[in-house]
C-alpha cells in the first residue's frame, strides 16, 4: 500500500499548487484527481476558457464597431464558431498538460479516480470501477466547486445552461436569458451578446457585480447597457419551464409579475463546495453552516492533519485565493508561517470594460465609519487610452483620511485586471497614495491614470 506524507485531493489552482509547494518543501507528495485532465475548474471549465472566449469575440466586436474609425476596411466580417471554439480548446489543453508536466517535474505522483476517505488515513481511489487504497500522514483537500442549480430548472445542457455548458455551445442562440449578475453571468453574456445574441441578465438585488465597489457596478452596468445587453435588476426569478421554442421565466420585481422569454437560460446564481462522495464523516472532517468545510486560520480541518483549501472554504471562490492558501497552507504543515492576507486580493469581472477592485469599497468604509479620502482620474484624457481606443473608465484611490494609507482601489478601463496588480502591492507593503503618486509611471501608459488618482487623493491632480 503506497505511502504519502502528503496527499492533494483536487488538481485545480488550489490543489496543483499545493502540491508543487509540498513537494518543494520536500514532502513526498502525491495528487489525486477524478477528472481526465488536470486543473480543475479553472483550467479546464472556468477561468482560461471563458477568457479565451471572451477575447475572441471582444476582436470581433472591436472590428465590428471600431475598425472604420481606425482606417481599416474590413468587409463581410463573420465568425468561424467551431475555429473560435478550436482556438479555446488548444490553450485548455495547452495549459493542463503544463500542470501534468509540472507534477513530473516535481516528482509529484499523479493519482487518477475518485478519492473517498476510508478513514482519516486512508483514502480509496476508484477509477472507473478500479479500486486502490492509499495511505498519507497529511492530506491537502481541494476539491473545489460546482455550480448551483434552482430547483425549477435543472440543467440540461441544451436549454438550461450552466457556465460549463455555455462556453461550449456550437451555435450562437438567437436569445439568451441569464439569471445572475455575477462574474459569470456578466463575462459569458458579453461572450454571447458579441456574437449576436439578444442577452438579457436578471439580477435578484438592486445591483449587479455585487462586492464590487458600488461605482465599478454602475459603470459597467450603463457600459454592458450600451452594448446592447437588456439588464433586470431587484428582479426575482419565481419559476421557469422549458417550452417549445425555448424557455420561459416568470420574473417579479416590485410586486409586479411578468415572463421573459429565450432561446436558452444561463443559470449562474453562484457555485457551491463540492464534497460530495468524499467521505468527510468518516475521516471526522466537520463542515460549516453554510456546506463549506470548518478550517482554523492555519487552513486546518477539524481533524488536524487534514487541511482544506479554495473554494470548498470560506472566502471569495477565486483561483488565486485558491493557490495562495494552497501554498500557505502547505507551509504551515511544514512548520512555516504560511500566510494569504486577505485584504489584498484583487477581484477582477472580465467583461470590456473590465472592472477589477482590491481593499475596501466606498460603501464598506462609510459602514464601517472609517474617515476616508477619494481621488478619481477618468480615462478618457489619457494619451495611451486614446491611443489605444480605450477611454471607458476610471480609477478610484480610497485612502485612510489621516494617514494616507490606501484602503481600497477600484478600476472600471479594458486594462484594469493588469493595473490592479500595482494597487495589490501598495495594499500589500502597507503604501500610501502619495506613494503611488510620487513613483514614476512610464508615458505613455493607461498606469499613468493610476498615479493621477494618487494625485487627486492629496488635492492635487496634474490634469485635472
Ligand atoms: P477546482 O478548480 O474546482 O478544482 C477541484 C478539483 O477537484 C476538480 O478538478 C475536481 O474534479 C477534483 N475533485 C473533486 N472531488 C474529487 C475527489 N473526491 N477525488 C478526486 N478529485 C476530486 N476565478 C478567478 O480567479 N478568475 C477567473 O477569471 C475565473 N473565471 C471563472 C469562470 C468560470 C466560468 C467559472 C465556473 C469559474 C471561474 N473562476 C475564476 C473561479 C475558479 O475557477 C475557482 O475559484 C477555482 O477553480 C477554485 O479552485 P479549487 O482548486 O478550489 O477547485
Ligand atoms: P456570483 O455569486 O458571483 O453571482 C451570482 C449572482 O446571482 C448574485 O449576484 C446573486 O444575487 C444572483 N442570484 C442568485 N439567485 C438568483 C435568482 N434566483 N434570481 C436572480 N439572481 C439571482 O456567482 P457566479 O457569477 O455564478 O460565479 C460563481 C463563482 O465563480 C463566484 O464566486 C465567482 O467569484 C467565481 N467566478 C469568478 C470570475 C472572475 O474572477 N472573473 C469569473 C467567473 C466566476
Amino acid at each position: 500500500m503506497p505511502q504519502y506524507q502528503v496527499l492533494v485531493i483536487g488538481a485545480g489552482p488550489g490543489g496543483y499548487v499545493a502540491a508543487i509547494r509540498a513537494a518543494q518543501l520536500g514532502f513526498k507528495t502525491a495528487i489525486v484527481e477524478k477528472g481526465k485532465t488536470l486543473g480543475g475548474t479553472c483550467l479546464n471549465v472556468g477561468c482560461i476558457p471563458s477568457k479565451a472566449l471572451l477575447a475572441s469575440t471582444e476582436h470581433y466586436h472591436f472590428a465590428q464597431e471600431r475598425f472604420a474609425a481606425h482606417g481599416i476596411v474590413a468587409e463581410k466580417l463573420s465568425v468561424d464558431l467551431g475555429a473560435m471554439m478550436k482556438r479555446k480548446d488548444q490553450i485548455v489543453t495547452k495549459l493542463t498538460g503544463g500542470v501534468d508536466f509540472l507534477m513530473k517535474k516535481n516528482k509529484i505522483e499523479k493519482l487518477t479516480g475518485k478519492a473517498t476517505f476510508l478513514d482519516a488515513n486512508t483514502v480509496e481511489i476508484d477509477n472507473a470501477g478500479t479500486k486502490t487504497t492509499v495511505t498519507a500522514e497529511k492530506f491537502v483537500l481541494a476539491t473545489g466547486s460546482v455550480p448551483v442549480e434552482l430547483p425549477f430548472l435543472k440543467f440540461d445542457g441544451k436549454t438550461v445552461l450552466s457556465s460549463d455548458h455555455a462556453i461550449a455551445l456550437t451555435e450562437v442562440p438567437k436569445s439568451l436569458l441569464v439569471i445572475g449578475g455575477g462574474a459569470i453571468g456578466l463575462e459569458l453574456g458579453s461572450v454571447w451578446r458579441r456574437l449576436g445574441a439578444e442577452v438579457t441578465v436578471v439580477e435578484f438585488l438592486p445591483r449587479i457585480a455585487t462586492g464590487f465597489d458600488g461605482q465599478v457596478a454602475e459603470t459597467l452596468r450603463k457600459s454592458l447597457i450600451k452594448q446592447g445587453i437588456t439588464i433586470h435588476t431587484g428582479t426575482k426569478v419565481e419559476s421557469g419551464e422549458v417550452t417549445k421554442g425555448g424557455i420561459a421565466l416568470t420574473v417579479s420585481a416590485e410586486g409586479k409579475t411578468t415572463k421573459l422569454e429565450a432561446e436558452k437560460v444561463l443559470v449562474a446564481v453562484g457555485r457551491r463546495p463540492y464534497v460530495e462522495g468524499l467521505g468527510l464523516e468518516k475521516a471526522g472532517v466537520a463542515l460549516t453552516d453554510r456546506g463549506r468545510v470548518k478550517i482554523d486560520a492555519h487552513w486546518k480541518t477539524s481533524v488536524p492533519h487534514i487541511s482544506a483549501i479554495g473554494d470548498i472554504v470560506d472566502g471569495p471562490m477565486l483561483a488565486h485565493k485558491a493557490s495562495d492558501e494552497g501554498i500557505a497552507a502547505v507551509e504551515r504543515m511544514a512548520g512555516k508561517p504560511g500566510q494569504v492576507n486577505f485584504d489584498a486580493i484583487p477581484g477582477v469581472i472580465y467583461t470590456n470594460p473590465e472592472g477589477a477592485s482590491v481593499g475596501l469599497t466606498e460603501e464598506q468604509l462609510k459602514e464601517k465609519g472609517v474617515a476616508y479620502k477619494s481621488g478619481s482620474a477618468p480615462f478618457g484624457p489619457n494619451g495611451r487610452a486614446l491611443a489605444n481606443d480605450a477611454t471607458e473608465g476610471f480609477v478610484k484611490i480610497l485612502a485612510d483620511a489621516k494617514t494616507d494609507r490606501v484602503l481600497g482601489v477600484h478600476i472600471v478601463s479594458s486594462a484594469a485586471s493588469e493595473l490592479i496588480a500595482q494597487a495589490v502591492s501598495v495594499i500589500e507593503f502597507g503604501g500610501s497614495a502619495e506613494d503611488i503618486a510620487r513613483t514614476c509611471h512610464a508615458h505613455p501608459t493607461m498606469s499613468e491614470v493610476v498615479r493621477e488618482a494618487a494625485h487627486a487623493v492629496g488635492g492635487h491632480p496634474i490634469h485635472g
